[in-house]
């Protein structure tokens, strides 16, 4: 635990994977995220009233379960990342819908079933809290207003009160957090993210503490970076239509190079798939194919 203010605390929890950290936040008692779950700190010796959810992700959510058990505090999540939640999280075929789906993106059925067996495996272990109580934009908690910030999950909530912001994974400091596409959520998730940011810009909040990394203390200067980027990544992702007919999967090729491990590799297909889409809804890119395989071209 690492005190960073007057009244905030920084939790942070290993992860098997990725930036191998994550961060919650204890501020005058709300607990911001809860970690993967796996061999969390003992949250019965932390005083908590409340615990707020930032997004389903694993490495937020999965201890949610527990720290709400240990602690007796209720659990508030966003009412449409609830609802992405339980679909992922808690629903018996969505590793085969979502290989099934890749593969009509054009992934190699190995690579896309590669998931099966690990997501049911994975599942196990997310102990997210069952019925928390629901928030959404304009909702208020001890203080706290809470905004809707889709982009990195459909249903990614900011927590924000005098200037600082609780923001998940929506700003980070030195990675740019994922925006992809993926079945049965919002159709322009990047889209999202581009509006997203800029309302960040405008909120323009003072500080901003992060799921992972340091805190950011120009979150504007920030999103307007990470605006920059994705434009640049929406012309490679255009150029790549150059030569017709393409998945998405050949484009997260041509952008992100051919040498990638499966669990990458969906990664990449789907956050090409969100450049591309934005892509259509700018008049850049036309949709064509059929529902088994989904192609894009040039207008
Ligand atoms: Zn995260």
């Amino acid at each position: 635990m690492t005190r960073l203010g007057d009244d905030v605390e920084r939790i942070t929890l290993p992860l098997p994977t990725g930036p191998r950290h994550v961060h919650c936040y204890l501020i005058d008692g709300t607990l911001f995220d809860t970690g993967l779950g796996l061999g969390g700190p003992s949250w019965g010796d932390i005083h908590v009233d409340r615990i707020a959810i930032t997004h389903f992700h694993p490495d937020h959510v999965g201890g949610a379960a527990a720290a709400s058990a240990a602690t007796g505090a209720p659990v508030y999540q966003g009412g449409l990342d609830y609802a992405q939640c339980e679909r992922v999280w808690g629903s018996g075929d969505w590793p085969e819908r979502i290989a099934e789906w890749f593969v009509c993106q054009g992934v190699p059925a190995p690579v896309a079933d590669d998931l099966i067996e690990q997501g049911h495996a994975f599942a196990r272990f997310i102990r997210y809290a069952i019925d928390p109580e629901l928030v959404y934009e304009g909702s208020e908690l001890a203080g706290w207003q809470v905004l809707e910030l889709p982009g990195h999950a459909d249903g990614h909530l900011g927590f924000l009160r005098d200037g600082v912001l609780v923001g998940g994974d929506h700003l980070l400091a030195g990675i740019s957090p994922a925006v992809g596409l993926y079945p049965e959520s919002r159709p322009d998730p990047l889209g999202d993210y581009l509006a997203s940011l800029q309302r960040t810009i405008d909120l323009a909040p003072r500080i901003v503490y992060p799921g992972h990394g340091e805190p950011l203390y120009d979150p504007a200067g920030r999103a307007h970076e990470l605006l920059e980027h994705h434009r640049m990544r929406l012309d490679e992702t255009a150029t790549a239509l150059a030569d017709g007919e393409r998945t998405a999967y050949d484009v997260s090729i041509a952008v992100f190079g051919a040498e990638l491990a499966p669990t990458q590799r969906r990664f990449a297909v789907a956050e090409t798939l969100s450049h591309l889409e934005r892509l259509v809804r700018e008049g850049r890119a036309v949709r064509g194919g059929d529902d088994r395989r989904v192609t894009y071209t040039e207008p």
